[in-house]
């Protein structure tokens, strides 16, 4: 039985999209309300904004410590939320057990919010917090530069973020200006709600009608007039890091806000095939990467930006891309049906291998799935006669500091050169494929550990063994190595990619029996033979990934320095791998192990499952405007035992943790306990970032903590440990997405048997804590 989506409306006007799913593990939902940052009366930018963080601190049934927001991550859930411009959009996943609590409290936040007035100050502070670190965010300081450029719709160039300033100091005014927004927008004739879970149709529909009921009915605020965005110009932002070129479209016509078709443009853009656009910038050191990112911005209204991440961001550069690009794209109006077929199948299978809170947000603000392509030569055509924006991104371009929307932006005009018209031809899929055979050279097996497993398909695992140092740049180079050969396998429904999970590069390969044989063959082929055009671009990648960092919160930029922390101890030298296939027969292991032989690198046995236990904690910081701190203790024992209470503690102490020092003492919006795993070591980290304490002062609060958890842990009831017990349990039997995720957790985690989990009691945790966090 496959999925089944369904929509209905409610008595009080919801509008309802149901999807069924018998396969998912998971179930999300998401309420759509449609209005956004433009709806916001002019003299309280930064409205819709607050209001989105307030629904989250309290309403009627639920005080803010059994809302959604701590909640949903208690149950080893997710959520988020996000104001755009004409939509706000809230969303959750969990457990399907727990999908209706999470459904009641949703509801409740966004049908009967408190909104305090002690909560508004704070709230304020947040959200001027969030407002000092976009000053500076690469990407929020790109977007603004591009919609600069379009004149047509005033509320564009509006401040929305919101900031302390901005909502002054009457909290009482403040109040009752979000109360009339909200009374205003958050009705259900102005709502949507989305569901998707493992239930079938007719719960999810009871689901619906019992929560959905309860939206107060309210009218549709009337529609805005139809406008347009019009460019009026191209420019040029100095902006640090990697040069950039964006071509902004206006999409103004009615199907202007239709996003399916755009799913199967981003495909063929992205598509690293030989014979295709980017293979083509790629080969003529152009461009690296290409992103599709479309902003709904009207009824009738939508920008199209395609962000190319170019080498010399010279002007006679952007207009060979953008040469290319037009050529290409008129090439993209002849697609064969049969073509459109198979990309619309490859852009689908990335969209299916969604978690269910993905795809949700895909099909309501993102790239939902793509339907007929019957429109097709008509999209495209609209997309190439749309009237466009070029903005140069690059280093050093110069220009005055202006204020924009409450950003400093440094534009000046950009002159762009006019390039011959492209006549390259590129080709589509389906074709031939060549021919991927070859001779193996050498006779022998490599070690390959087998895995074998009842579902799914076979998966091929390749990872360095854990006690050599692997430098990120050789990660980036087999990516650069290996990405024509994956895109090639892709339209073959194989599967191969080079990525890193919890700190340890992986190579992974899945698809029918043959195909792996060939690919291994072909992956030994294109390693042998990396070129210095490869060399170059694995530096760019790997120095624009640690630009990235660098651009990042404080915080996260000591989490990105975690994986080298806890590498310190690895000694360089040569590369050695280790194999494992997950599924499959043995006569595909056999088949897998000859053409290993002649992996360029030696593949040694992969023995036993390890973990590292490093002697010392890690304990980076940074000081800056905002002071952070990351403490990361490691489990100094591997048995079954200590692994399981290292989770059960983390499990009791993030709740708390952000209790204490983010609600209570408020030191900063950042306040984070967890469970952490990264290059083959377990451990808890803390994560803190404040504006007003210093780092040894979030060191004493870090401590007082702990030292105020081992008293509370003497005292936990039964009933408490029983709770995190099961919630551990469950998350360990929730079967995970089978294929490679499920490889991956074998491969790299290999959780141990739950019965220790069972065992454990007060005294053994209290053991464990001062074993885990007093040594140190
Ligand atoms: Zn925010």
């Amino acid at each position: 039985m496959g999925r089944h989506a369904s929509s209905v409306r409610l008595g009080n006007g919801l509008r309802v999209n149901l999807i069924s799913d018998p396969a998912a593990t998971r179930a999300a939902a998401l309420m759509q309300v449609d209005a956004g940052s433009y709806h916001e009366p002019l003299a309280w930018p930064g409205l819709a904004h607050l209001l989105e963080h307030m629904l989250f601190r309290g309403s009627e049934r639920f005080q803010a410590r059994e809302g959604l927001m701590n909640w949903a991550p208690s149950q080893g859930g997710r959520l988020n939320a996000t104001t755009q411009a004409t939509r706000t959009f809230f969303f959750f996943e969990v457990g399907p057990e727990q999908f209706d609590a999470g459904i009641d409290r949703l509801i409740d936040m966004l049908s009967a919010p408190l909104l305090a007035t002690e909560a508004l100050a704070q709230e304020a502070d947040i959200i001027d917090a969030e407002y000092q670190l976009l000053r500076t965010e690469g990407e929020t300081l790109c977007e603004a530069a591009q919609q600069q450029a379009f004149d047509g719709i005033a509320a564009m160039h509006r401040f929305h973020i919101g900031s302390r300033a901005g909502f002054g100091e009457d909290m009482a005014a403040l109040r009752h200006a979000l109360q009339q927004f909200y009374q205003r927008h958050y009705n259900a004739a102005n709502m949507t709600l989305w569901l998707q879970g493992p239930q079938s149709p007719d719960q999810l529909r009871a689901v619906a009608e019992e929560y959905g009921a309860r939206i107060a009915k309210g009218i549709c605020p009337p529609a805005p007039g139809v406008s347009c965005a019009v460019p009026v110009g191209d420019r040029t932002l100095d902006l640090p890091g990697a040069p950039q070129l964006r071509l902004t479209f206006a999409l103004n016509q009615p199907p202007a806000t239709q996003r399916p078709w755009l799913r199967l443009l981003e495909c063929l853009l992205l598509d690293e095939a030989p014979g295709g656009l980017m293979a083509w910038l790629r080969a003529e050191e152009y461009c690296d990467a290409v992103r599709l990112i479309h902003a709904r911005c009207g009824e009738a209204c939508s920008l199209l930006t395609l962000a190319f991440t170019v080498i010399r961001g010279t002007a006679a550069e952007a207009a060979a891309i953008e040469a290319a690009l037009f050529s290409w794209l008129e090439q993209l109006t002849g697609l064969s049906e049969r073509q459109r077929e198979h990309y619309s199948r490859l852009a689908n299978r990335a969209f299916d291998r969604l978690a269910p809170l993905e795809q949700l947000r895909a099909n309501a603000f993102g790239l939902p799935p793509v339907q007929a392509t019957d429109k097709w030569a008509e999209r495209i055509a609209m997309l190439s006669s749309a009237s466009m924006s070029r903005l140069s991104v690059r280093p050093y371009a110069g220009g005055e500091v202006t204020e924009y929307r409450g950003l400093p932006l440094k534009l000046t005009p950009f002159h762009p050169e006019s390039a011959a018209p492209a006549t390259r031809r590129f080709t589509f899929f389906p074709v031939d494929v060549a021919s991927m055979h070859g001779a193996t050279s050498s006779i022998g097996h490599a070690p390959l550990k087998h895995l074998p497993q009842d579902e799914g398909a076979p998966i091929l695992l390749l990872r360095p063994a854990p006690e050599v140092l692997f430098e990120e740049q050789r990660g980036y180079l087999l990516q650069a190595a290996l990405r024509t050969l994956a895109a090639e396998l892709a339209h073959q429904d194989g599967h191969l990619s080079v990525e890193r999970h919890q700190g340890v590069w992986l190579l992974q390969l899945a698809g029918e029996d043959t195909l792996m044989c060939r690919a291994v063959t072909a992956i030994n082929r294109r390693l042998a033979a990396m070129s210095p055009a490869m060399q170059r671009d694995a530096t760019r990648t790997c120095r624009r990934a640690q630009a990235r960092e660098q651009g990042d919160i404080a915080i996260r930029r000591l989490l990105a320095q975690l994986p080298a922390a806890l590498s310190a101890g690895l000694m360089p030298g040569l590369v050695s791998w280790q194999a494992t296939l997950v599924g499959g027969n043995e006569v595909l292991r056999q088949g897998l192990a000859y053409s290993l032989n002649d992996f360029p690198e030696p593949i040694v046995p992969a023995g036993e499952y390890r973990i590292r236990t490093p002697a010392e904690r890690v304990a980076l910081s940074e000081n800056g405007d905002e002071n952070a701190r990351l403490l990361f203790y490691p489990l100094p024992d591997t048995s079954a035992a200590a692994r399981w209470a290292l989770q059960l503690l983390a499990q009791l102490y993030a709740p708390r943790y952000f209790q204490r020092l983010r609600v209570d003492l408020n030191i900063g919006y950042v306040v984070h306990c967890a469970y952490y795993r990264c290059v083959d070591v377990e451990g808890i980290f803390f994560a803190l970032q404040s504006p007003q304490y210093t780092v040894t002062q979030l060191d004493h609060y870090t401590a007082a903590f702990l030292q105020q958890m081992e008293r509370e842990l003497a005292q936990l009831s039964d009933q408490e440990l029983a709770a995190a017990k099961n919630i551990l349990l469950r998350r360990q039997s929730r079967p995970s997405d089978p294929g490679i995720p499920h490889a991956r957790e074998n491969v790299l985690e290999n959780n141990p048997s739950p019965e220790y989990l069972e065992q454990l009691n007060r005294d053994a945790l209290s053991f464990w804590h001062r074993r885990i966090f007093t040594r140190f």
